[in-house]
């Protein structure tokens, strides 16, 4: 279903080259948002990305290459913004890595990147795209945490502590925005099953001596008692629901998506 009121809004997806960004990004597309797509990856695949998005839902998408972990990278991306769009009326906080070790023996250079990319870009975007949402008085803010923003797992101190504090930025921003047209929400996704989750799969497969069905079986069941991975199209859909005028009231919350992980 196509939502009016969405169409020919901008929406930033940082990460959104591969993944639940992609699909989130598609989501959006599908409503007429215009996208500004992020993320690494090969520049002819993020072509052929952004020429299917035009052609198949009449919108415009643009590219920048910003890394989210450099601060004057993103203000240069939100100038683009500017500059391409005249600014972005949605922002979607999704790109994020991952590493797995004990504190011990976690590389500094890993925990620096985590926090840099998985909570600080969120706040160097929400703090450029302000300004413009707010002389609209609309805007939507969406930020991807994660179940490790609402509960901790072994071997993820970096990844935890970060999706914590992209959860407690999320609250700060609704509450300051909270007499605005803009919200501001968190979505916090169990197993999905993506190229981040897919090393899970392998490291444990090799540790288990399973085969790659078997690992991703041993993965999710372990956690998610639905036994199944979401999948970002769903993710995609709750992003849409998040932008429309029903969730106008929806301000400050921590959505997890996740098979019943966190019921337990
Ligand atoms: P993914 O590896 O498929 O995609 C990550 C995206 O972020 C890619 O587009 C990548 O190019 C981009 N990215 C990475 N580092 C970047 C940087 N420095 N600058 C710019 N872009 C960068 O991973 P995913 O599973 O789709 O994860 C997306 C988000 O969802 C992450 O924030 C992740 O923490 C979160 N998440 C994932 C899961 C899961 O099970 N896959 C669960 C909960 C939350």
């Amino acid at each position: 279903m196509q939502l009016s009121s969405l169409k020919g809004k901008t929406a930033l997806v940082t990460g959104s080259t591969s993944g639940i960004g992609l699909g989130i990004a598609k989501a959006l597309a599908e409503q007429g948002i215009n996208i500004l797509f992020n993320g690494f990856g090969d520049l002819e695949e993020i072509k052929a990305i952004q020429a299917s998005a035009e052609q198949d839902f009449q919108i415009k998408t643009a590219y920048h290459n910003a890394d989210m972990s450099k601060p004057d990278e993103i203000a240069a991306m939100m100038q683009f913004a500017e500059t391409t769009f005249g600014g972005v009326d949605i922002v979607v906080n999704n790109a994020g890595i991952q590493y797995v070790a004990n504190i011990e023996d976690f590389p500094v250079e890993k925990w620096d990147a985590i926090i840099a990319i998985n909570l600080t870009s969120g706040f160097h975007t929400t703090r450029l795209a302000l300004p413009y949402m707010k002389k609209k008085n609309w805007g939507r803010i969406i930020n991807i945490a994660s179940v490790h923003g609402l509960v901790a797992s072994a071997q993820k101190s970096a990844y935890v502590a970060a999706k914590h504090g992209l959860v407690g930025l999320t609250k700060t921003t609704a509450l300051e925005t909270a007499h605005t047209g803009i919200t501001c929400n968190a979505i916090c996704p169990g197993w999905v099953l993506t190229p981040l989750v897919q090393k899970q799969v392998d490291a444990r497969a090799e540790k288990d001596h399973l085969s790659n069905d078997e690992a991703k079986k041993a993965l999710v069941s372990e956690k998610q008692p639905s036994g199944e991975f979401v999948t970002p199209e769903q993710l995609g859909a709750l992003a849409v629901f998040f932008c429309s005028e029903a969730a106008s009231q929806i301000r400050g919350v921590a959505w997890n998506m996740d098979g019943g992980w966190v019921a337990q």
